[in-house]
Formats: structure tokens, C-alpha cells, sequence
């Protein structure tokens, strides 16, 4: 007989919340500390969503997503997890950079990119701050028309290698390109340029192994292999879940599964507005990745002035289209030293990372595929010499993933990396006044996505799950 996940499921809960990645741990987890009664149910055999890693024979573990998000995560997980976790975050001081049109190492903050602005690139100091004050000063209820392109023209008008500068790390850290609101670009940047880039120290299992420990003590039904086929709505409001075969009552339901998956899967098309449909169908998907992740032999030390992330392209200019492109041109390479996870004998991986369009790799035959794959290896591993000298020699194991991978453990719709667009926001908002009691949390609109937006996006949801309790509980 299969094994039942649900063995010892109640019938009823106050919430169930669908989906553990980091917005959906961090809202049960809230919601759990607020006294709810929780039950989390998450598809995989493991929590964390694209918050994840894998191990290999010869002792390697690879994490997918931990290559560096802002200071502000300390706050947030000392504010939303433990103290423990908050502690465990250390800052990634080697930022590099090597393409045609500069070199450069950097700590990644406003005090270094002023400094490399105004005596590298010699712009006019006055012209910097402003920058930094404008990128600094956007929110959320700004002029959302401005693309980032013209934010950058209206400050560095002709300078490609400013631009370059500017943009090739925000690219890679929430998906967003040159064409997208100057807003989902300004927030994300001045959130980095506060203190710089920050890593967990012990890798993504230890963080998640922390947090399914304190979402135990909090009093949270964690069940793993529970897939929801199905969010029952009737009459305007949530009612409960069908996963695995069983129906689960809840007061309220918060999906972290894809916004569009949520809505057009899960809950079905007929329980919304027409305009709210066409709006949700108007929702543009962020793009994917393609990953190569490679393990030195044990004991086999890089050195660390090889630096943490490295941002290396061979495109003589900055283009979302070469960026996209199967002819791989840029590669940021995160580079992962024993201090990461300092148990065990001592081990360097490097994992580099490209964005990636679905449409290129979901319908290659199967044997198209695997040689893709194995092209992909080869080629980084070619580019991947000049910063690793002999890395051929020196490699115990590589492997690809591709944004098929990525829907695959995830079902991210796409296997969208950072979720949907920025227009994905206002839709996953306005789902509780569609149907009572249905809320969505998780990467949309790029400023909620990454590892920090996506936790903090849980938080604000899981409040509003709260208070549409308490509301419902004294009507
Ligand atoms: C290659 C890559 C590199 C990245 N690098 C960084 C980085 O360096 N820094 C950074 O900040 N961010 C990075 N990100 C982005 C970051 O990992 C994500 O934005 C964030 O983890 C997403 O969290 P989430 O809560 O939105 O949901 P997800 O992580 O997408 O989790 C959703 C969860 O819901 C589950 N689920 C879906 N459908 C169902 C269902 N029907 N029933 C039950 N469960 C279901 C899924 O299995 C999954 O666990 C990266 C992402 C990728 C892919």
C-alpha cells in the first residue's frame, strides 16, 4: 500500500497554506506563531522550493539559489524565524566583474560603487548621489510607466559600460531587464547597494533544516509529498483542499504555488470575475535558468581572491537578448569555499548560473535534450578555465539543470525563476476580494521575488490571513 503522507491529518484547520517555499514557510510559520492551527502542504519530498540543494556521491551538496540577496534578510529572519538563523548570515565581500568593457572587483555597496563611478567610470560625484537618492527614493506607488533603460539615460545618457555595471547583478539577482519598470529596479538595487550581498553560512539545507525545526515548535502541520489537485471554492469563498485524494477544510487558504497555476489549475477560471481572468491571463512569466554545477576533487582549494560571485560575460554590450540567448555569452559563477558548510574535509563547488528562456528547452526530444545538457557542461567548463586554471583536471562531478528542471521539482509554471512580471503583483493581491478567504503569496512582480521579497510577501499575506480570521470569527 503507498504510504500516507496525511496519516494523522485533521479534517479542519484555520489555514492551509500551499507550498513551502520561502513565502510559504515564512507565512505558516507567522501564522503558527499567531496561534492558528496550520497545516502546510508541500508537493516535494523537500521544503524550501527553489530554496534548495542536492547532494552527490564524494560528500558535494549544490545549492540552487543561494548565490546572495540583500542585508535585509537578517532583519527579516531574525524579525520572522530565529535568532539562530539571522546569525548564520554572513556577507559575500569578492564581487567581480570581467566583460569587454571592464575588470573590476567590488564589496558591492553604495560606498564602493560611488567610489568606482565618480575615479573608474569618471562620472561627476553630484550626478551619483542623485542616482543613488532616486533609486533609493522609488516605491511601490511611484510612476510605474519609466523602464529602467530610461532611468539610466536620464542619468548616464551613451554610457554602455555604466549601464552594464548597473544592471548585469539585478539582472541576475531578481530577472529583471532593461525594459522593466524603473521601479522593480530601483528597490532591488538600493536594497544591495544598503550593505552589499549576503550569504547563509552552512548552505540552504542547514537554513531549511532550521526552519521546519521552528515551524514544529511553532505548532505547524508540515506534510511533504502532499500534492493540492484542487482549491474547492463555492458561493464567493474558500471552503478546502483536495490533496492527495483527501478533502482538508480550512477558514482560509494561502497558495505559494504559481500565481497563474493557482488560478487557472488549482482554484479554475469560472470563480473569478471576467476582467480579473483577463488581467490574470494578461500576466507575463519571469524568465528561467540554466545552472552548471561542478565540484572540485576533495581537499582540491581554490583560492579565494578567485572571488564569491563573478559576473563574467564575453558580449562586447549589455543586452536582455544576449542574455537570453542559447549562445551563451554571460555566466555568473558563485563560487562556494569550505566555510560554507565547514563540517567534513574541505571542498570547493562552483555553480554558474545563466538566465533562460522555457520555449528553448521544453520541446527538444529527449536525445536533443541530454546533448544540450552535456553542451551546456562542456562550454562552461570551457569559459570557466580562465578563472580556474585546469579545471577539467580538477573537477570530481558537473552536471546541468534547465528551466524543464526547475518546473519540474517546482511546478513553477515555465519553471519561472523569479515568478511573474511586475503586473503579477496587483493580480495575486487582489485575489482575496474575488473569493473570501483565498490569498497568494509568493516570487511575483519581481520587487516580492528572491529570497528576501519572497519571505517578506509571506509576512504581509500571512497578516491579512490573520486578520480576515479574526474579522470572520467576530462577524
Ligand atoms: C537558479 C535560481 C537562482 C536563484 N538565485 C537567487 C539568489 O541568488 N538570490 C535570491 O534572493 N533569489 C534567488 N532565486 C530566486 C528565489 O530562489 C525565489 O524567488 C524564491 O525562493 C521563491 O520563493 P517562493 O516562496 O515564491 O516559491 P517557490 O520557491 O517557487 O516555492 C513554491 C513551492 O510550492 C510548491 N507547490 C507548487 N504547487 C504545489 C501544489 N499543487 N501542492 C503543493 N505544493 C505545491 C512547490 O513545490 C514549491 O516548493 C533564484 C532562483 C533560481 C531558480
Amino acid at each position: 500500500m503507498p504510504r500516507d503522507f496525511l496519516k494523522g491529518a485533521r479534517d479542519r484547520y484555520d489555514v492551509v497554506v500551499i507550498g513551502a517555499g520561502l513565502a510559504g514557510l515564512t507565512a505558516a510559520n507567522t501564522l503558527g506563531r499567531a496561534g492558528r492551527s496550520v497545516l502546510l502542504l508541500e508537493q516535494h519530498y523537500k521544503l524550501g522550493g527553489m530554496a534548495t540543494w542536492f547532494k552527490r556521491p564524494g560528500g558535494h551538496i549544490f545549492d540552487i539559489s543561494l548565490h546572495g540577496f540583500p542585508y535585509g534578510m537578517v532583519k527579516s529572519c531574525r524579525r520572522y524565524w530565529t535568532a539562530e538563523i539571522a546569525d548564520s548570515i554572513v556577507q559575500l565581500k569578492g564581487i567581480r566583474f570581467d566583460n569587454p568593457m571592464f575588470s573590476l572587483t567590488t564589496t558591492f555597496n553604495r560606498e564602493d560603487f560611488s567610489k568606482l563611478l565618480i575615479e573608474r567610470f569618471q562620472i561627476q560625484p553630484q550626478v551619483v548621489n542623485e542616482f543613488f537618492d532616486a533609486a533609493r527614493g522609488m516605491n511601490f506607488y511611484d510612476d510605474q510607466q519609466a523602464t529602467t533603460r530610461e532611468l539610466f539615460d536620464r542619468f548616464f545618457p551613451g554610457r554602455e559600460d555604466v549601464i552594464r555595471l548597473l544592471m548585469e547583478p539585478i539582472t541576475y539577482a531578481n530577472g529583471s531587464t532593461l525594459e522593466d519598470p524603473a521601479i522593480s529596479y530601483g528597490i532591488v538595487f538600493s536594497n544591495f547597494m544598503s550593505k552589499g550581498v549576503f550569504t547563509f553560512q552552512g548552505g540552504t539545507d542547514r537554513l531549511i533544516q532550521l526552519m521546519e525545526a521552528e515551524l514544529r515548535r511553532n505548532g505547524v502541520d508540515v506534510r511533504i509529498n502532499a500534492n493540492v489537485e484542487r482549491i474547492d471554492c463555492t458561493g464567493g469563498r474558500v471552503r478546502s483542499v483536495t490533496v492527495n485524494g483527501r478533502t482538508i477544510e480550512a477558514g482560509a487558504v494561502l497558495s505559494n504555488a504559481n500565481l497563474k497555476h493557482t488560478i487557472f489549475s488549482l482554484v479554475g477560471e469560472q470563480h473569478f470575475d471576467r476582467s480579473f481572468v483577463d488581467d490574470a491571463r494578461a500576466v507575463r512569466l519571469n524568465n528561467s535558468s540554466t545552472q552548471v554545477y561542478m565540484a572540485l576533487k576533495a581537499d582540491d582549494l581554490l583560492d579565494e581572491s578567485t572571488g564569491d560571485l563573478l559576473f563574467s560575460s564575453t558580449a562586447p554590450v549589455f543586452r536582455t537578448e544576449l542574455l537570453l540567448s542559447r549562445n551563451i555569452t554571460s555566466r555568473t559563477y558563485s563560487f562556494y569555499y569550505p566555510r560554507t558548510r565547514p563540517q567534513g574535509r574541505p571542498r570547493c563547488l562552483i555553480v554558474s548560473s545563466t538566465n533562460a528562456r522555457y520555449e528553448d528547452w521544453a520541446h527538444l526530444p529527449e536525445e536533443e535534450y541530454q546533448a544540450s545538457k552535456r553542451d551546456l557542461c562542456e562550454t562552461t567548463l570551457d569559459a570557466l578555465d580562465k578563472y580556474v586554471p585546469n579545471v577539467r583536471q580538477r573537477v570530481d562531478h558537473v552536471e546541468a539543470s534547465t528551466p524543464r528542471t526547475f518546473q519540474h521539482y517546482t511546478q513553477h509554471l515555465a519553471g519561472a525563476s523569479f515568478g511573474t512580471k511586475f503586473e503579477g503583483l496587483a493580480v495575486s493581491r487582489a485575489i482575496p476580494q474575488q473569493i473570501q478567504g483565498l490569498y497568494h503569496a509568493g516570487s511575483v512582480g519581481i520587487i516580492m521575488s528572491g529570497w528576501l521579497g519572497a519571505m517578506n510577501y509571506g509576512v504581509i499575506v500571512a497578516n491579512e490571513v490573520d486578520n480576515g480570521l479574526m474579522k470572520l470569527s467576530t462577524d
